[in-house]
């Protein structure tokens, strides 16, 4: 029942736009190293800002872009990064990656019913939100996307905190222009779960923009300037038009598809070459999984080497009922495979402009984000859109984001010399609740700039109505229920009074981060309720969260532990291999040489039965693993010693004295 009526409206005080450069000073003084995350939905990045420039630090595996897959492997171990994604082929059900496309959304939110569809690994809904399932020791869990995030940021930090020696705790973390609202709040939660305050939530093409230092080039200019980010990464294309003015950023217009990247152009080469072999051989590849994966992993190699180079030979040993795998890949025909798909970007970039309502030959700066746009016919597309116009260059466009996201961190901790930069982001859509007549009463509009803050008094429908609901929406359409519910509360307690006689007065307000808190109270009757959104129906609530917290925890104490055991196992195999080879030699001074037949008997049973105890130690504790070090050790240092005394005593007989 709607009980809300605005067609009295008695106030509308806006108080929007505070003073942001008083904020962030605020926000100068010297915390620890804060560093910038760019969390993709494919690959993630981390940088820092240092002695006055930006590092993007590589990760263990020497790699400066980091897969956000997470795994979960049969002998207890969880993986992120490389490790997760290399061993993709032999676990897909249990290597979980995406997350950054189920953060923040609702089990029956129509894009995650579509995506959910082609997961290798299993999705359930718990309490209207989607959770995905793998099996943990022999056991199924269930995990959050917030976790999943949680877990790549969690590596990200250990990364930066490898290299800069220190412990980190806060970051700034960029999302998608489009991300809303809740989609924010969540990554922020995966945040809190990995340990890691997200002190600033930015935009993506914002980020990309300030690596570039766009910012500082309009202050040169003191005018306006139109920069137009055109991102395309592994699975998703977004393109953004910015607006930049005294180092105010707005982003105007956004647009792209969400299923659309460097993933779908390898696709297409898997699909020409299983089509070649069905002609060429009557071999089928299709149904063969592990195939599939190995060469999906090769063509990829392949299409990074023809964005510097016409051709590339693809090799593949025993690919599919032992056949090897050799085809020459040219620059012309990925080309041709993908033609349709590279030219289809053109499309949301036409879009952006008329939403816009600018030309091409408007754009003032083009950049260029996301690993495929290292791809020389995408190049060449936007170059012809844009009448030839360069797109900025210098920065590697897959850590472009990164980049802007480390000089934001820098500038909140107090490093930048990028000093002054005032960086406000906009509201990617407006935010309101319904009223009378299912309306949408819009309080903060779209693209408003953030933080920013709106009050407005409401009254009351019927006469004595003692209770208001407040159903927070965001969203363009002009009916409440066709926008995107975030949440609901009531205001009760007002006191009995005409229709139209109680204020009741509503704040919105967007902070720094682009999490919006909604207020409400009653100014009638002398009675004041203040009253916060609290239970988003995306969002986890706090219990969900601590919870999650002290399971990242536990797992880390796990990844220890496994860590630990592997290590030890590796040194109870390394001293039997290396006392089996010793005995195995006859050379002087060898065991080989030195004990009798039933000594190497007695060692040789120490020595099988340590390995096979490490084959099967997959249960051991460290513990057991170290003991049985300890019992090896001892057996064949006993049999070396009774030999040291015979040698000694041989010496002595030998010449009367003892050797030194
Ligand atoms: P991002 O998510 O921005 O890191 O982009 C990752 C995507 O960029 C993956 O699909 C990569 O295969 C692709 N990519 C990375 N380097 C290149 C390259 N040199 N040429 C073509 N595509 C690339």
């Amino acid at each position: 029942m709607a009980w809300w009526l605005c067609t009295v409206l008695l106030v509308a005080l806006a108080t929007a736009d505070l003073d942001v450069e008083q904020e962030d000073k605020k926000e100068e003084k010297k915390t620890g190293t804060i560093i910038g995350i760019d969390l993709g939905t494919t690959y993630s990045c981390v940088g820092v800002f240092k002695n006055g420039r930006v590092e993007i630090i590589a990760n263990d595996q020497g790699n400066r872009i980091t897969p956000s897959y997470v795994a979960f492997t049969e002998d207890g171990e969880r993986l992120i990064g490389d490790a997760a994604k290399n061993q993709l082929t032999s676990n897909t059900e249990n290597t979980v990656f995406d997350a950054k496309r189920m953060i923040g959304r609702s089990w029956d939110d129509t894009s995650l019913q579509k995506d959910i569809k082609f997961f290798p690994f299993k999705t359930i809904s718990k309490d209207e939100k989607p959770y995905v399932q793998v099996e943990v020791n022999g056991e199924m869990r269930s995990f959050a996307p917030e976790e999943i995030s949680a877990m790549v940021l969690t590596k990200m930090k250990e990364t930066a905190e490898a290299y800069l020696g220190t412990n980190v705790t806060e970051a700034v973390v960029t999302v998608p222009a489009y991300f809303n609202d809740a989609q924010r709040k969540a990554t922020k939660d995966a945040g809190v779960i990995a340990g890691l305050d997200i002190k600033r939530i930015i935009n993506e093409p914002t980020a990309a923009a300030i690596a570039y230092g766009l910012d500082s080039k309009v202050k040169e200019k003191t005018e306006e300037q139109s920069v137009l980010v055109f991102d395309l990464g592994g699975g998703t294309f977004d393109v953004s038009l910015l607006m930049i003015e005294n180092g105010v950023f707005e982003v105007i217009a956004t647009s792209g598809d969400t299923h659309l990247g460097g993933e779908d152009f390898d696709q297409r080469v898997i699909q020409h070459y299983m089509r070649l072999y069905k002609k060429k051989k009557n071999i089928d590849i299709s149904v063969n999984q592990r195939a599939i994966q190995k060469l999906r992993r090769e063509v990829e190699k392949a299409k990074r080497a023809l964005s510097t180079q016409h051709q590339t030979r693809i090799e593949i040993e025993s690919l599919i009922d032992g056949e090897d795998f050799g085809e020459t890949l040219t620059r012309a025909r990925f080309e041709e495979l993908n033609i349709d798909l590279f030219k289809s970007t053109m499309v949301p970039v036409q879009k952006v402009l008329d939403d816009a309502g600018m030309k091409a030959d408007e754009i003032d700066e083009i950049v260029l984000v996301g690993g495929s746009t290292r791809i020389p016919k995408v190049q060449e597309l936007v170059r012809a859109m844009f009448k030839n116009k360069e797109p900025v260059k210098g920065i590697n466009p897959d850590e472009a984001v990164a980049y802007g996201a480390a000089v934001q961190a820098g500038i909140l901790g107090g490093e930048s010399q990028t000093k002054g930069i005032i960086l406000l982001d906009v509201c990617p859509l407006s935010l309101g609740f319904i009223i009378e007549g299912g309306l949408m009463e819009k309080m903060i509009p779209r693209n408003s700039v953030i933080p920013t803050k709106k009050v407005k008094v409401f009254t009351t429908v019927y006469d004595n109505q003692d209770t208001v609901e407040i159903e927070v929406m965001e969203g363009e359409r002009a009916m409440g229920a066709d926008n995107h519910k975030l949440g609901k509360f009531d205001v009760t307690g007002i006191s009995p009074a005409r229709a139209g006689h109680p204020q009741i007065e509503v704040t919105f307000e967007v902070d720094n981060n682009g999490v919006l808190h909604v207020k409400a109270k009653n100014l009638a009757g002398g009675k004041t309720e203040g009253i916060t959104i609290n239970n988003d129906q995306n969002r986890l609530s706090q219990d969900a969260i601590q919870k999650m917290v002290e399971e990242s925890e536990k797992f880390a104490a796990l990844d220890k532990k496994v860590k630990e055991q592997a290590e030890s196992k590796l040194e109870l195999e390394k001293l039997a291999y290396s006392l089996k080879s010793d005995m195995a030699d006859k050379e002087e001074g060898k065991l080989g040489s030195k004990l009798t037949d039933d000594e190497k008997e007695i060692l040789k049973s120490a020595i099988d039965k340590s390995i096979k105890f490490a084959d099967d130690s997959q249960y051991s504790s460290v513990a057991e693993i170290k003991a049985q070090i300890t019992q090896l050790n001892t057996i064949s240092r006993q049999l070396i010693m009774k030999h040291q005394k015979k040698d000694g005593e041989k010496t002595k007989t030998k010449t009367g004295k003892t050797e030194l």
